[in-house]
């Protein structure tokens, strides 16, 4: 059988005609057509021995599109732990013995020396992150004079990671100038059911939808390495990409002690530079952000996923775990020829 007898040549052709193929891609990014869910799906189930190619070609469009600036943010945890939800992931639900530090929202003028710091390290944004399903609204004030006290002594970007929202509470952050909303998919939608069951995956495209109508910016995205398939890896990229968010962000999960996922098994590195890779594909504007993980998953801290299709990352920590500080993080991007 000749495709027997000539199986080197064969495998030759093969990786050429992907090469080509990614190439092809390339060119229905930069036209404006974009690629199709068929493409997307043949560029993630690209072979291990692609991907460098698959990478370069996603860094390219990220240049193309995005310049050589990392986009840097800072997190505050505003409200830790006590969650009443039961994200499996999440060292900070309820639900869970994680012994986690608790604590609950702090006063406006700590916040505003924090992100006064977060500026003068770099951070172009300060995102205020909150444990709890939604705001209530005695809460919901408080937060508000934090952005306030933000706006008029530091001058920052503020965006904000409240929970689900409300159209008031939307339209009420978006007078306030918070320029991005950020409502994690998680995952895709086949898979989130096993992940949680206080809430739906709707219920977060829903909170996503009413920050949209407000004006706001979205920033969204998932955790990946939650045993989640390749396919439902893809389903996510997809389900981002729908949404077309100025910001996607792609957490890598570190197991947290006394979470269900405590003795999940790490995900391929090939995985992650696959999903940056191909999001990047199909969102070649927005900010794609390493998030939590990067520091724990990657040798590199990020330096790969940098030149992979992501154009942004997190510093000096994050919700609950620490990380590398901006000065390394800084010196890291100099490094690879980018700036912030
Ligand atoms: S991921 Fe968010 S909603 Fe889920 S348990 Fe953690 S803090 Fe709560």
């Amino acid at each position: 059988m000749p495709l027997i007898f000539f199986n080197g040549i064969l495998c030759k052709n093969i990786m050429n005609d992907m090469l080509e193929f990614i190439k092809e891609c390339q060119e229905k990014v930069f036209s404006g057509i974009g690629i199709s869910s068929d493409d997307a799906e043949k560029l993630f189930n690209i072979s291990d021995e692609n991907i460098k190619e698959l990478a370069r070609s996603a860094n390219q469009i990220t240049r193309e599109f995005n310049g050589s600036k990392v986009d840097v943010e800072q997190l505050n945890n505003i409200k830790k732990n006590a969650c009443s939800e039961d994200c499996s992931f999440c060292g900070q639900s309820a639900f869970f013995d994680t012994g986690i530090e608790t604590y609950q929202l702090p006063t406006a003028e700590e916040v505003a020396i924090k992100a006064s710091k977060a500026k003068k390290e770099g951070a172009e944004s300060y995102c205020l992150v909150a444990a709890w399903r939604e705001p209530s609204p005695k809460d919901f004030d408080k937060v508000c004079n934090i952005i306030k006290e933000i706006n008029n002594k530091v001058g920052i970007n503020v965006e904000c990671s409240l929970g689900f929202l409300t159209p008031e509470q939307a339209k009420k952050l978006k007078e306030l100038n918070v320029k991005r909303y950020n409502h994690n998919l998680e995952t895709s939608k086949s898979k989130f059911s096993e992940i949680c069951t206080t809430h739906t995956y709707d219920d977060r495209l829903k909170t996503l939808q009413i920050a949209r109508d407000a004006g706001l910016e979205l920033c969204t995205g998932g955790i990946i390495g939650l045993g989640e398939t390749r396919k439902q890896r893809m389903e996510l990229a997809m389900e981002l990409a729908a949404l077309y968010p100025e910001e996607v962000t792609i957490n890598i999960l570190v197991p947290i002690s006394g979470t269900p996922l405590e003795l999940q098994t790490k995900i391929a590195n090939s995985e992650i530079v696959r999903m940056f890779s191909v999001i990047r594909f199909l969102l070649p504007e927005s900010v794609i952000k390493i998030s939590g993980g990067r520091e724990t998953n990657l040798d590199d801290s990020g330096e790969e996923l940098l030149q992979s299709g992501a154009n942004g990352i997190i510093t000096s920590g994050y919700l609950t775990m620490g990380g590398n500080d901006s000065e390394k993080d800084f010196k890291m991007i100099k490094k690879i020829g980018l700036e912030v």
